[in-house]
Formats: structure tokens, C-alpha cells, sequence
């Protein structure tokens, strides 16, 4: 007799835990890989981990703290009987099922998967994001912008992505500085005009921060110009990144079908990857959209296609 679980969840966000809720109150007895303490990239709970506070998070009116609202979700999927192993993936085979997952030399085996190791986003790579990320310091417009009413702010990048954060931004700030690192940017050209056209956004051009400052919020940034190499300071408390994010699926690699960009494809309408069997949910499928609330509804549909996929497998 096989001693494989019914399914094995990878990655712990809004959309590995939903989906851990719904597979384990429809008796899967989900085991939940949910990422290592030590790691800001792979951390779980995912990216509100790296939140303050959540705002448009429905059910909550006055608001909640994005690591409480991760542990909410994690609390409720354990009530329903979610094992967890508090560790990071290293190796998967999806070539025959049952599907193994290893930890190092432990190996777990599956007769599905739910993929849901979320995306990262890029960032400066400054020693002061670790502090200031959530105090100050985003890479969320739609979640954080409406914190900076009638204050200065910047945006970096120079990508669809930033126009959009900063065009979303001016409906808050007094004035939104888009830090663009070159002398051109990369984005659409009508999302090139919208930027230029608003009033409120002042595009620096040649331009990169170099420091930010603020021990317990950020209260201020420092910029080079990349040609004469002078700096200066830059009067702001807010800065977004947006430079563009990153799947977490090097661990999907040859394996699962993805986008040149990383991203794993699933079937329209669906959770399906190329493999029967293996769903993906979330950011690590989802470039658009990225919000907690639509992981959390990908996580849900991941685990009712999982069901309904075990449950058909089974006659
Ligand atoms: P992109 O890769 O398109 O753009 C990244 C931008 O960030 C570039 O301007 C890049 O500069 C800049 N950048 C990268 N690294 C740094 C750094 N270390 N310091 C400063 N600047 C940096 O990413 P996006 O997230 O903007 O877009 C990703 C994809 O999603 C694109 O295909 C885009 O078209 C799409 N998208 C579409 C939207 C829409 O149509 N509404 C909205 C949002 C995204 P450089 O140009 O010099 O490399």
C-alpha cells in the first residue's frame, strides 16, 4: 500500500494557507512545506510578512498587521488539521507519481501537488531596506498609497510597473518623483505620456538612491546622478520600488511550464499545470494582480481542483 499523502502544499502566503484551509476541511490531511525562519525570500507566511498594516484585506474594518493576519491564516488551517514542516524545499520530481518532494535526503511523496511559493520583488539592495520595509519604505502602491495623503514621495523603476505605482500614487501624495536610472524609460508609450502628462509626477532622470534614511520610518533618501556622479538629497517619506519582481520557481525549472519571465502557466480559469496533478496558486502564477485577496482566491481554487482531480483519479 502507498504510504503517499494525498497532497502536499509548497509555500506558505495567502494562497498556499488558503488552499491548506480548504483541502484539510475536505479531509486531505494537507502537509504544508511552509519555508525556513532564517530566509527573508522564502519566509513563510510570504510577502505580508514583510507588511505593516493591511487595509483592504475584507473582514478586517479597522484594519490588520500583515504578519497577525499570516498567522491568523496559518492557525485556521492547522485547525482543521494542516501539518506543517517549517523548512525549504530543495529538490522535487513530478516525472512519475507518486510525486516526491525532498528536504534535503528526506523525501515526502504525494499523489498531488499545490505549487504556491509566491514571487519576490526586486530591490536596491540597500542595507536599509531590511529596517524600513513597511515603515516608509513599499513595493505595493494599491496597498500602502493611501498612508502617504499629501506627502512627497518617490517611485523607482522605469517600467510599466512604475508608471502605474506612481500614477496610482499622485490620486495620495502632493508629489510623486519617478528615479529613473537612465536617460529613457523602459515602459509602454502610453504609459510613457500618462506619466508625463501628470502634473504631480516629476520625473528624475540619470538617477539612482544610494541611501535611505530613518531609524524607525523612513524620513528621507539620498540620490546620485549616474553622469556626474554628484549626489544629492531628496526630501520624500515614502519611497516605492518597482523595478520589476521575481517567481520563486527555480525549483520548477525543466519541470513545470513557465514563462520566459519565470512565471508557472496555468490553464485559463484554472489552477492546472502541463503535469496532471500539480496546481499552482498565487503570485508564482500571477504577474498582474499580486494582492493577498486574489492569492487567497487562487489558493482556494488550487485546492478544489485538487480535490476534484484526487476524487477522479480515485473511481
Ligand atoms: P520591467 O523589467 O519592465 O522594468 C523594470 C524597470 O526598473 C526598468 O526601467 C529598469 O531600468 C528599472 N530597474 C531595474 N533594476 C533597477 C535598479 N536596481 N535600480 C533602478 N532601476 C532599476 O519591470 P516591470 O515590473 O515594470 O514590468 C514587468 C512586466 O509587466 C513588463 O512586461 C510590463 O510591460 C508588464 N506590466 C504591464 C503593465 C500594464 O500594461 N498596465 C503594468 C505593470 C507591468 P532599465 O530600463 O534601465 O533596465
Amino acid at each position: 500500500m502507498s504510504t503517499a499523502r494525498n497532497v502536499i502544499i509548497i509555500g506558505s502566503g495567502p494562497a498556499g494557507l488558503t488552499a491548506a484551509i480548504y483541502a484539510a476541511r475536505a479531509s486531505l490531511a494537507p502537509l504544508v512545506i511552509e519555508g525556513e525562519l532564517s530566509s527573508t525570500s522564502d519566509q513563510p507566511g510570504g510577502q505580508l510578512m514583510l507588511t505593516t498594516e493591511v487595509e483592504n484585506f475584507p473582514g478586517f474594518p479597522t484594519g490588520i498587521m500583515g504578519p497577525e493576519l499570516m498567522t491568523n491564516f496559518r492557525d485556521q488551517a492547522e485547525r482543521f488539521g494542516t501539518e506543517f514542516i517549517t523548512e525549504k524545499v530543495t529538490r522535487v520530481d513530478f516525472s512519475a507519481r507518486p510525486f516526491r518532494v525532498y528536504i534535503r535526503d528526506t523525501e515526502y511523496t504525494a499523489n498531488s501537488i499545490i505549487v504556491s511559493t509566491g514571487a519576490q520583488s526586486l530591490m536596491l539592495g540597500l542595507p536599509e531596506e531590511e529596517s524600513l520595509i513597511g515603515h516608509g519604505l513599499s513595493t505595493c502602491a494599491t496597498c500602502d498609497g493611501f498612508f502617504f495623503r499629501n506627502q512627497e514621495i518617490a517611485v523607482v523603476g522605469g517600467g510599466d510597473s512604475a508608471i502605474e505605482e506612481a500614477t496610482f500614487l499622485t490620486k495620495f501624495a502632493s508629489k510623486v518623483y519617478l528615479i529613473v536610472r537612465r536617460d529613457a524609460l523602459r515602459a509602454s508609450r502610453i504609459m510613457q505620456d500618462r506619466a508625463i502628462a501628470n502634473e504631480k509626477i516629476e520625473i528624475v532622470w540619470n538617477s539612482q538612491i544610494t541611501a535611505l534614511h530613518g531609524e524607525t520610518h523612513l524620513t528621507g533618501a539620498t540620490l546620485i546622478d549616474t553622469i556626474t556622479k554628484e549626489s544629492r538629497p531628496l526630501d520624500v517619506t515614502g519611497v516605492f520600488v518597482a523595478i520589476g519582481h521575481r517567481p520563486n520557481t527555480d525549483l520548477f525549472k525543466g519541470i513545470l511550464h513557465m514563462e520566459d519571465s519565470g512565471y508557472l502557466i496555468t490553464k485559463p480559469g484554472s489552477s492546472y499545470t502541463d503535469i496532471p496533478g500539480v496546481f499552482a496558486c498565487g503570485d508564482v502564477q500571477d504577474h498582474t494582480y499580486r494582492q493577498a485577496i486574489t492569492a487567497a482566491g487562487s489558493g482556494c481554487m488550487a485546492a478544489i481542483d485538487c480535490e476534484r482531480w484526487l476524487e477522479a483519479e480515485h473511481d
